[in-house]
């Protein structure tokens, strides 16, 4: 599902956890923090982001393979 957010508000969303910013994974409709160091991805619900650390998922491993 492509996530379907408002450019203005992705741009002032950042992670909870580190405050850095975030890309969009259409794929598997989620935001992903930026900093390589934390990665976490968060859910986006009904075009609306779901930013909760306890939501969030570890993208850490995933990403060190495909690299
Ligand atoms: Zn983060």
């Amino acid at each position: 599902m492509p996530v379907n957010l408002d450019p203005d508000l992705l741009s002032i969303l950042v992670c909870p956890k580190c405050r850095s910013e975030f890309r969009v994974d259409d794929e598997a409709s989620e935001l992903v923090c930026t900093n390589p160091t934390c990665a976490l991805a968060y859910p986006v619900r009904d075009d609306i982001p779901v930013l909760l650390i306890d939501e969030a998922r570890e993208t850490k491993d995933a990403e060190a393979s495909e690299n």
